[in-house]
């Protein structure tokens, strides 16, 4: 068999503007394609209505070219894959691992006696309330949730063990095993589709995307290792191809903290608006010119 081609992804959602950690990001996966005969696909996440904008995708499209990034093939946009969602969503229905769930965030944080943080800080970890509710009892306004426990099993069944997922980040290369007791304490049920619009939830869509864009390495920033060892779970229940997974250091703020959408300041279009280059971008970021 031939070899795969590389192939990574730059997925923004259109919820603010770009800053420098998402330049970082996109552009070290620009470069790893490049560098490999590769292609850098663009993906839109914006499942999440309340929050998009179509000015900011506007933007980011504007700010990705003016940094000289440009991507092979269509903008792939998450809001036009709803069938394959339902379609994941209805094969992990038939393998008995998913239940509807009517807990709202409130009822979550009443339920929950000491609070747990997520990683991250996603929230506090679901506490099963609803675990083993039928689906067939499903009403409109029910999330779905995934019963981790089930899933862990079900997956330690197909790999004859935990799964495990390959690293090609600077912090760690090789191989990586899921950690149960992580995903239960940091990550627990998590949402497969929202509540309110039964949209698919993140997790959901970016494993179906990743394997339907052909993704053989997905490039994003540290403080997604979680997140990829919820996802790895998913692709093996879907029985799905697995990318590797490049997890690059992140761009801290002078206090240290992680950048985030609310820090303007770093936005790339006020770094352009003060007549920044991009090579000075490549530069602040730390990146060869
Ligand atoms: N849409 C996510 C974000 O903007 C990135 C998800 C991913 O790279 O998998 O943070």
């Amino acid at each position: 068999m031939p070899p795969e081609r590389y192939a990574t992804r730059f997925a923004p959602s259109p919820t603010g503007f770009l800053h420098l950690g998402h330049a970082f990001s996109a552009l070290t996966g620009f470069d790893r394609a490049r560098e490999r005969g590769g292609r850098f696909l663009l993906r839109i996440e914006d499942l999440d209505q309340a929050r998009v904008r179509p000015q900011f995708e506007a933007a980011i499209l504007e700010d990705l070219a003016w940094l000289g990034l440009s991507w092979d093939g269509p903008v792939l946009r998450q809001s036009g894959q709803t069938a394959h969602y339902a379609d994941a969503l209805a094969r992990l229905d038939a393998l008995g691992l998913v239940y509807p769930c009517r807990c709202t965030r409130a009822d979550i944080r009443a339920a929950l006696s000491a609070p747990q943080e997520a990683a991250e800080g996603a929230g506090p970890v679901y506490p099963g309330t609803c675990r083993g509710r039928p689906m067939q009892g499903r009403g409109p306004d029910d999330a779905i949730r995934l019963d981790l426990d089930r899933a862990l099993a079900l997956a330690r069944a197909r790999a004859g063990g935990l799964p495990a997922f390959t690293e090609t980040g600077p912090a760690f290369t090789g191989l990586h095993a899921l950690d149960a007791d992580a995903l239960r304490a940091g990550t627990g049920d998590i949402v497969l589709a929202r509540r309110d619009s039964g949209a698919a939830a993140y997790h959901l869509a970016v494993v179906v995307d990743d394997a339907r864009q052909g993704i053989t390495e997905v490039v994003r920033g540290q403080d997604l290792f979680a997140a990829t060892q919820v996802q790895v779970l998913i692709q093996v229940l879907l029985g799905l191809p697995q990318p590797v997974y490049h997890h690059h250091r992140l761009i801290r703020d002078e206090a240290g903290r992680r950048l985030a959408k609310r820090d303007d300041a770093r936005a790339i279009r006020l770094y352009r608006a003060e007549g920044a280059t991009p090579a000075a971008i490549r530069r602040l970021v730390g990146l060869p010119g």
